[in-house]
C-alpha cells in the first residue's frame, strides 16, 4: 500500500469525519482509532430508540453525542465523532464544542464518486439508506465545498478523500501527535 496521504492529528483533537451514508466514514474511522474514541451518531440513536435508524432520535441522540464530546474534549481525550456532519449547521456545532474547549477539530472528509457511494450503500450487509437519502447528503456535501468551502468553518486543517481529485480513503497513514495510530 503506497500511503502517500498523511494526516498528522494533534492530541487531543477533535476529528470530524463528514461524508454521505455509504462513503466510508465508519470503516475509516475503525482502521484509524480507537472504538472507545470514536462516538457515531448510530450508536447513540440505537441507544437512544433502540433503532439506528430511527430519524426521531436524532434531535436527543445528538444532544447526548455533543454532551460525551465536551467531556471528553474537557479530559483532554483525542475524540472522533462518526456522523455524516455533510451540513455546515452540523459542522458548526462541533467546531463551536472543539474551540470551546481550547482543542483544534480537524475535518476528514469523505468524497467518493457519488455512484460508488451509492453502491456501497445498497451493497452493505447491514442497514442500507434509501438512494434518496444518500443523495440528498451528496448535494448537502457538495453544497458544503462551493466557494470558500468547509476550509473557511473554523477547522485547524481540512482533508478530502475519494474525489476523483482527491486520495483514495485506504492509502492513508494517520498520526496523533506524531505517531502512527494505534490501527495503521
Ligand atoms: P458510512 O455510512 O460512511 O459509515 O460507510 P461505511 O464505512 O459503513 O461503508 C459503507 C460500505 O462501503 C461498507 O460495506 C464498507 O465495507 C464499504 N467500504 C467502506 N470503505 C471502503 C473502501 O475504502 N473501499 C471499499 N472497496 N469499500 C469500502
Ligand atoms: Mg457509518
Amino acid at each position: 500500500m503506497s500511503r502517500h496521504v498523511r494526516i498528522d492529528l494533534p492530541d487531543p483533537c477533535l476529528v470530524v469525519l463528514v461524508g454521505a451514508a455509504g462513503s466510508g466514514k465508519s470503516t475509516f474511522a475503525a482502521r484509524h482509532f480507537r472504538d472507545g474514541d470514536v462516538l457515531s451518531s448510530d450508536a447513540y440513536r440505537e441507544s437512544i430508540s433502540g433503532d439506528a435508524a430511527d430519524q426521531r432520535a436524532t434531535g436527543r441522540a445528538f444532544a447526548a453525542l455533543h454532551r460525551d464530546v465536551r467531556e471528553r474534549l474537557a479530559a483532554g481525550r483525542l475524540t472522533v465523532v462518526d456522523a455524516t456532519s455533510v451540513t455546515a449547521r452540523g459542522r458548526a456545532s462541533l467546531v463551536r464544542i472543539a474551540r470551546i474547549a481550547g482543542v483544534p477539530a480537524i475535518a476528514i472528509v469523505l468524497a467518493p464518486p457519488a455512484e460508488v457511494v451509492l453502491a456501497r450503500n445498497a451493497g452493505r450487509s447491514g442497514r442500507t439508506v434509501p438512494a434518496s437519502v444518500v443523495l440528498r447528503h451528496l448535494a448537502d456535501l457538495e453544497r458544503s465545498r462551493r466557494g470558500a468551502g468547509i476550509e473557511a468553518e473554523g477547522f485547524a486543517s481540512v482533508t478530502v478523500l475519494g474525489g476523483p481529485d482527491g486520495d483514495r480513503a485506504d492509502d492513508v497513514a494517520v498520526l496523533v501527535g506524531g505517531r502512527t495510530s494505534p490501527r495503521a
